[in-house]
């Protein structure tokens, strides 16, 4: 039994004090909601602020990237264990890092192995822009994505790792993915390839999310899906209210 997680991706929001404010609305909630892992992504310089809230609580923190050398001359990047040291989740490969900052298949299997050696869990992004999509490639691109990410991992690495199906075309849009479909290709383009990589045993340990424009109405028909065990959440987890719902909705 895969207990659901949904993670809030704050992207660039929030100072500190923004920060703290959000999450003193909405502690007490989630902590009610036990069936579900909630994680809270703050940007980089609000994640200790973040963290101490937090701290000692089933409430999980997460970064929005990392760099996958360990130290050295490397001018604004932080490394995995920096981040361990304040926080236990890490988002690897999001679409908008991958579109506006270069990040590739190559660079979000150097970064799986930098956070897996250093003991955070990777939320590790997959999902096809709104041309493979109209070109029919959705199922290649994802499996490429999958495939990369899952690389050279041992079979113990690859059942801890949460990955997060996140059609680009569907994010901060407003045009949600169809959630029949979007769990036909976890279930076909992210578990096989899991399955065809490890076992499907390992498959079926890993948890996979739903992102792109989940919000309270249509967060419950993601998560009556088999294969979607959460979702990740972009603009509606920086309004209280709204995370809250989206993370009882996973709670069934
Ligand atoms: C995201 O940032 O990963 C995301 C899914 O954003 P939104 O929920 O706003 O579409």
């Amino acid at each position: 039994m895969r207990k659901p997680i949904v993670a809030g991706n704050w992207k660039m929001h929030k100072t500190r004090e923004q920060a703290r404010q959000l999450v003193y609305e909405t502690r007490t909630d989630l902590l009610a909601i036990e069936a579900v892992e909630s994680v809270f992504c703050p940007p980089f310089t609000a994640l200790e602020a973040v963290a101490e809230l937090v701290a000692g609580t089933p409430i999980g923190v997460g970064a929005q990237n990392l760099h996958w050398e360990e130290q050295g001359a490397f001018t604004g990047e932080i490394s995995a264990e920096m981040l361990a040291d304040v926080c236990a989740y890490v988002i690897i490969g999001h679409s908008e890092r991958r579109a506006m900052f270069g990040e590739t298949d190559e660079t979000v299997r150097k970064k799986m192995r930098a956070a897996l050696a250093a003991g955070l869990i990777p939320i590790v992004c997959v999902g096809e822009t709104y041309d493979e999509n109209q070109g029919g490639k959705t199922g290649e691109v994802v499996t490429r994505q999958v495939r990369a990410a899952f690389d050279g991992l041992s079979a113990a690495e690859a059942s801890g790792v949460v990955v997060a199906y996140e059609p680009v075309w569907a994010i901060g849009t407003g045009l949600a993915a169809e959630p029949e479909g979007a769990n036909a290709i976890i279930r076909d383009t992210i578990r096989a390839p899991i399955a065809g990589m490890f076992s499907s045993e390992q498959a079926d340990r890993v948890r996979v999310q739903y992102g792109g424009s989940v919000k309270p109405v249509n967060a419950g028909d993601f998560f009556s899906q088999p294969d979607i065990d959460g979702a990740l959440v972009g603009g509606a987890s920086l309004k209280a209210a709204d995370f809250i719902a989206i993370v009882r909705a996973a709670a069934g």
